[in-house]
């Protein structure tokens, strides 16, 4: 864990999350700016930056983190979504602990702004 990280303080339960989903290995919680009806965020427990070094570090865990994006879009009955992996700063990363945005509920315009 990283004391300093937002979304490890989250899992550790310091910080209050609405969560809608936890495995093992991952945790799901809305997000607190939704961009949609349904605006989940999917993270590993565990802490990587981003998609690229958890893929590195650990691919069963990418592999659990994708098992949980597709559950969670089944929770909340999408059958159309969007899966958001945003990677540095200019592509919108702002929480440097990598996380999934399930995004739902209305039209997702392609592509993005
Ligand atoms: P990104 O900009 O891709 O790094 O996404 C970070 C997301 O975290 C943003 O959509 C924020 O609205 C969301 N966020 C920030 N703080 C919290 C929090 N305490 N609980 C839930 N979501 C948060």
């Amino acid at each position: 864990m990283d004391s300093q990280c937002l979304f490890c303080r989250i899992v550790a339960g310091e910080i209050p999350a609405d969560v809608v989903l936890e495995t093992a290995s991952t945790l799901a919680f809305r997000d607190i700016s939704p961009q949609a009806p349904v605006h989940v965020l999917v993270v590993p427990k565990a802490h990587h930056r981003d998609l690229r070094a958890l893929a590195e570090a650990d691919s069963a865990l990418a592999a659990e983190l994708l098992e949980a994006l597709g559950a969670v879009a089944a929770l909340e009955n999408l059958d159309h979504y969007r899966i958001v992996f945003n990677t540095g700063t200019e592509a919108g990363q702002s929480v440097f602990h990598v996380h999934g945005h399930v995004l739902g509920g209305r039209p997702l315009g392609w592509p993005p702004g």
